[in-house]
């Protein structure tokens, strides 16, 4: 939610209750959102003209704040207009023909507002893809049919226009001008007379120009399940078929055959004329993952981010209309607008991608929590390393579980040595790759398996130091030290983006002389090359995979064994499902280990896990090589015992000490400008004002700060922040409707509030 200075709602907006529109005149009127940042709904008049036109879900032109300025609005109830002392304006123009949305998404995109404290108009705003607001892909056509209640046979008509209207009744409904010339044989002379006459009433109506591919590919049969695929599934259609609303954690290890699990749930769903909603990570939106669905079912809607706005619309209409049976997407794919939903899917339920990191700041498993309960359908949070959050609701029984702990076929977890670095002589003279490493890539070569090699920073050398005096190069606009680029010569801030020639000296001391420090992906596959001469060796980051496509036929390239050695970012680490991969490498388990976030161990774990599932995935078997100067932190010692249980016990105990996330709940709020006093000062008041408000109204909430943020400029911008804590959600959300309207406003100043933050830097 961002704020702007001034009152941007003008005068006498404070609405009165629109879910009691009550009158005793026969005025009718309705309830409209706009997307501002605040939770009321404005009542307008409807001008008798435009009655029959507006049914709630659809967009309306209203006058709004200062000067009465035409804003769009959604409408989000209609019906006999409040008595109200105050003159209500009456709202200018309805602009959808139907509705955007149902009632029931309505309710749930009402419910996102509340959760994660931003207005109503704002999450429709952005949930509503662009595409279908303007109706990207579609033409306007005009449409033939019968004036009603005409006696034909009594009409003297030309043989032609005959024809004509013989085609239109026997095809029984409206058609285009040109496809009822052609299927008459005539020209559109006798259209048009017939038009003339008033035989013909000509309507216009907006059709897609556009049709994707949502039929079946290649047709493959379901996988016989085995005996815990068989109890999973039995558990997960007992809840399909008795319509609760419960969520289960099917916590299953990487290949456990999780996927399958689902594909025959949603079999059962489709086989009663329902839909399913398959939430995956971005990342996984792999060809291999969409085959896997396209294979098995007939109409599937694949929505990724690369589909143009045209596209988007016609999969949003596809959908609405009932056509698809199984969607699968990316977090914002839990607002797919399937009428009759029968299940939910949210495989790779750790991900922190399924958190939106823009205003409305919802997390795709809470909003899809909230939408299984109000349509009372089961949700499956599928992961091999569940969030904290999820297994705490499971262990206080809220949730479901229900634990694949072995993978399929009886193939063990890989063996995961854990390699100390501070020693290894290569490491030491600056090599990335220490010996144990080595020697393990040259056997996997040696006997024809394929590697894996993960590390997750992209880029040469992630810090660039004066040899002089050591001081660190940099971004001019962010709190960041810039990355080395060695292909394109470049110093690039992660953060921001932006690109820089390194500096000829160093801005401290004037020395001449840069240390490139450290190891990202590109210094890797110099060191890859350089040490294995005459292999296959390719690099995927988001660097090497700019273009669109490029990252499937790396993938391909891989499968088909071409590519010997495959080392990259994250990009790598999830999903992948490749037999002949014999080892996996961690080069270096650390990068993620020491970041100052309360998730630091659970996000090492995670990855180590699902690194670690790369690899074993057939009977040659595999192994996995960690290296880190921590080989005693638990997170590591974990996660190569593959022991999530125990993981999560101690970093759960850990949390409730410290008074953390899952055992409260955690707001962050984020002020920023660009004049560092200003921000603070702003930040200040903030706080002052709101333990005020603590105090007065005895408010179980805690305020930690201000401080300047972890990355305390970004973008140029000077950031602060805060956070409140509770042990309940509404304790805050209280709090906050209280104080919202009373925060001091400046100028230069404005603020995010971030509920359940998950990124906090
Ligand atoms: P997960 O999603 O748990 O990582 P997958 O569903 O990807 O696991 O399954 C791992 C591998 O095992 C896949 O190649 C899949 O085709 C295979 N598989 C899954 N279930 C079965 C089964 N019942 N019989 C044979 N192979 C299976
Ligand atoms: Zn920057």
């Amino acid at each position: 939610m961002t704020r702007k200075q001034g009152n941007l709602f003008g005068e006498g907006f404070d609405a009165p209750e629109p879910w009691e529109l009550a009158s005793e005149e026969d005025r009718w009127g309705a309830g409209v959102v706009l997307d501002v940042p605040v939770d009321r709904v404005f009542s307008y008049l409807v001008p008798d003209a435009l009655r029959d036109a507006l049914r709630p879900g659809m967009r309306v032109r209203v006058p709004f704040g200062p000067g009465n300025r035409p804003h769009t609005g959604y409408c989000v109830r209609v019906g006999p207009a409040e008595t109200s002392s105050r003159k209500l304006k009456s709202l200018d123009e309805v602009l959808d023909r139907e509705p955007l949305l149902d009632a029931h998404m309505l309710e749930l995109t009402r419910w996102i507002g509340e959760r994660y404290l931003c207005g109503w108009g704002q999450v429709l705003n952005s949930v509503i893809p662009a595409g279908v607001k303007r109706g990207a892909g579609t033409r306007e056509v005009k449409l033939y049919e019968l004036a009603p209640g005409l006696a034909i046979d009594g009409l003297k008509l030309t043989r032609k226009q005959r024809q004509v209207i013989d085609v239109l009744v026997s095809h029984g409904g409206p058609m285009r001008g040109e496809a009822l010339a052609e299927t008459a044989g005539c020209g559109v002379a006798p259209i048009k007379s017939l038009e003339k006459k008033g035989i013909l009433l000509p309507r216009n109506e907006r059709q897609s120009s556009f049709e994707a591919e949502i039929g079946p590919v290649d047709r493959t049969p379901d996988l016989t399940l085995h005996l815990a695929q068989k109890k999973a599934l039995n558990s997960i259609l007992d809840a399909v078929r008795s319509g609760r609303d419960e969520t289960i954690l099917l916590h299953g290890v990487t290949g456990s055959g999780k996927t399958e699990v689902y594909i025959q749930a949603i079999r059962e769903v489709v086989a009663f004329g329902r839909q399913a909603l398959v939430l995956v990570p971005e990342i996984s939106l792999t060809p291999q993952t969409i085959r896997r669905f396209r294979s098995r079912f007939d109409a599937v809607a694949v929505l990724h981010s690369h589909l143009s706005d045209a596209e988007r619309h016609w999969h949003w209409q596809q959908i609405a209309e009932g056509r698809v049976s199984v969607i699968v997407g990316a977090r914002s794919a839990i607002f797919a607008p399937a009428p009759r939903l029968g299940l939910i899917v949210i495989d790779e339920e750790h991900e922190t991608s399924f958190k939106q990191d823009t205003t409305p700041r919802y997390h795709a498993r809470e909003v899809a929590r909230k939408r299984s309960e109000l349509l009372k359908i089961p949700l499956i949070l599928g992961t091999a390393t569940p969030t904290l959050e999820s297994w705490r609701r499971v262990e206080e029984g809220a949730d479901t579980l229900i634990s694949m702990p072995e993978r399929v076929e009886g193939l063990p977890l890989p063996p995961v040595v854990v390699v100390d670095t501070k020693h290894d002589p290569e490491i030491g003279r600056g090599a990335s790759i220490g010996r144990i490493l080595r020697t393990a890539i040259r056997r996997a070569l040696d006997e024809d398996g394929q590697v894996i090699l993960f590390l997750n920073l992209r880029g040469f050398s992630p810090a660039m130091w004066c040899k002089a005096c050591g001081e660190s190069i940099r971004c001019a606009s962010c709190d960041i030290t810039l990355t080395w680029h060695k292909d394109r010569r470049k110093a690039v801030c992660h953060v921001c983006g932006g690109e820089t020639d390194p500096p000829r000296f160093c801005p401290n001391c004037t020395h001449a002389g840069l240390r490139f420090v450290g190891t990202g992906t590109q210094r890797l596959e110099e060191e890859v090359r350089a040490r294995f001469p005459g292999v296959k060796c390719l690099r995927m980051d988001s660097d090497s995979m700019r273009k669109p496509g490029s990252h499937d036929t790396a993938l391909e390239a891989f499968r088909r064994g071409e590519v010997k050695i495959l080392l990259g970012t994250q990009m790598i680490a999830k999903g992948l499902d490749f037999p002949n991969v014999t080892l996996v490498g961690v080069v270096d388990a650390d990068t993620s280990l020491h970041q100052p976030d309360i998730r630091a161990s659970e996000r090492t774990f995670d990855l180590l896990a699902q690194v670690a599932g790369r690899t074993g995935r057939s009977q040659r078997g595999g192994r996995v090589y960690v290296q880190t100067s921590s080989p005693g932190e638990p997170a590591i010692v974990m996660a190569a015992r593959h022991d999530y249980a125990g993981f999560a016990r101690r970093e759960l105990s850990h949390r409730r000490e410290m008074d953390a996330p899952p055992f409260v709940c955690l707001t962050r709020v984020v002020l920023r400008g660009e004049r560092e006093a200003e921000v603070q000062q702003t930040a200040a008041d903030f706080c002052r004002q709101i333990r005020a408000a603590i105090e007065a109204g005895a408010h179980p909430v805690n305020l930690r700060g201000p401080a300047p943020a972890p990355v305390a400029r970004l973008k140029k911008f000077w950031r602060f922040h805060f956070q409140l804590i509770a042990d309940e959600f509404e304790s805050i959300a209280a709090l906050w409707r209280e104080v919202r309207d009373q925060l001091p406003t400046s100028a230069g100043v404005d603020f995010v509030i971030d509920v359940d933050a998950i990124n906090l830097r």
